[in-house]
């Protein structure tokens, strides 16, 4: 499915320009003008779109915050915080604000998850090739040596200094593109745009609602054919954000398909019984996090975890076919799928 991805990204490419393009459209519904604008970013395809008359303007100084971001976070660039810390072996590392408040929120969201969101698994997640796409099964004296250096309770942060133990390392692969997203709707807002909708690979984010007062309407791809949409929501102001074992796998020569959200307790790709998590909340980062932690901590948790906070929905899809979704979604909620779609019971 890695090589699906791929082939859909190529075929993407031919159409708009290598990095970005920006296009101007007059929405069929209303009068008013909206602009789009495509940017390849963290290795994924986004679009934006905003309405109104500042919203050339937006999108712009959005796509230099993109920019900006990814070079502040990424793994393999060697002027990044990240690739900075990840070569300290053991030293302090000074970082940008960005950076220290993503790390922050991780090592809250590990801490609220009871450890299932780990930034610290970037080792083992190389071993398996999901860095690089050179993908293989590692043996398990590997993963176990290399899951000795996992523990995201060993980052020391303080201020804008991190340091971790000699030979850790972390990513921020898993709530990244949620703090792009808040960031973009951030200059929108401080732009004077008050309707637009960004989709950043999986994570839709939206800002207002449609110009004409109603609600957007997003989708979520079914992970058994995620070429097909499941389910559709209608949300104004929220972050629609998915985890799903879809996005980036591979059959290995045992037959067995691996994904790339590993479980921090063996190291293997997470298989508790759920294949897609949706996290529908105000917060693109905290919804990002936690679509990542909730997909390691399986159904039950996941329950638990509706149960005892507030300000989030859920949309989960369990291993043998079955689609759910918080009651808080019930007047908004279309299910497209074959699934057969129930409520989450809380009781
Ligand atoms: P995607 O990036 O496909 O939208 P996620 O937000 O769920 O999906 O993030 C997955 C990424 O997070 C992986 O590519 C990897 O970099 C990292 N990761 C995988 N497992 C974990 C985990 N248990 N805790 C923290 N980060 C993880
Ligand atoms: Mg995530």
């Amino acid at each position: 499915m890695g090589g699906k991805r791929i082939i859909i990204g190529t075929v993407l490419l031919a159409f708009v320009c290598i990095s970005s393009c920006a296009a101007k459209d007059h929405d069929l519904n209303s009068e008013t003008v909206s602009m789009t604008k495509d940017v390849f970013a963290m290795d994924t395809f986004m679009n934006m779109k905003a309405y109104g008359a500042n919203a050339g303007k937006a999108l712009d100084k959005a796509e230099e915050r993109i920019l900006q971001l990814e070079k502040e976070l990424s793994v393999n660039d060697e002027q990044s915080d990240i690739w900075a810390i990840d070569h300290s072996f053991g030293d302090e590392v000074n970082v940008c604000d960005d950076t220290a408040v993503i790390i922050n929120k991780a090592i809250e969201i590990g801490d609220r998850s009871g450890g299932a969101l780990d930034i610290t698994l970037f080792p083992v997640l190389k071993e398996w090739g999901f860095t690089t796409g050179n993908y293989k099964v590692p043996d398990d004296d590997t993963i176990g040596e290399l899951l000795s250096y996992v523990d995201y309770r060993k980052i020391n942060l303080n201020g804008n200094i991190v340091s971790l133990p000699e030979k850790a390392e972390l990513d921020l692969g898993a709530l990244a593109k949620g703090y792009t997203g808040d960031e973009i709707m951030k200059i929108m807002s401080e732009e004077g745009v008050s309707s637009a909708i960004v989709s950043l690979g999986g994570n839709v984010q939206a800002l207002g609602s449609k110009p004409d007062g109603s609600d957007w309407k997003i989708a979520v791809r079914d992970p058994f054919s995620p070429e097909q949409d499941m389910c559709m929501i209608e949300v104004s102001d929220k972050a629609v954000i998915t985890s799903g074992n879809y996005e980036r796998c591979f059959t290995a020569d045992d037959g067995k398909v691996y994904w790339h959200i590993l479980d921090p307790s063996d190291g293997y790709p997470a298989d508790n019984g759920l294949v897609s998590v949706t996290v529908i909340g105000d917060s693109g980062i905290d919804c990002d996090a936690l679509s990542t932690a909730l997909f390691v901590a399986g159904y039950d948790k996941a329950v638990d975890f509706l149960r005892s906070e507030n300000g989030y929905e859920l949309i989960l899809v369990t291993d043998d076919k079955k689609l759910y979704y918080s009651e808080g979604l019930s007047e908004c909620f279309t299910d497209l799928s074959d699934m057969g779609a129930e409520v989450i019971d809380l009781d």
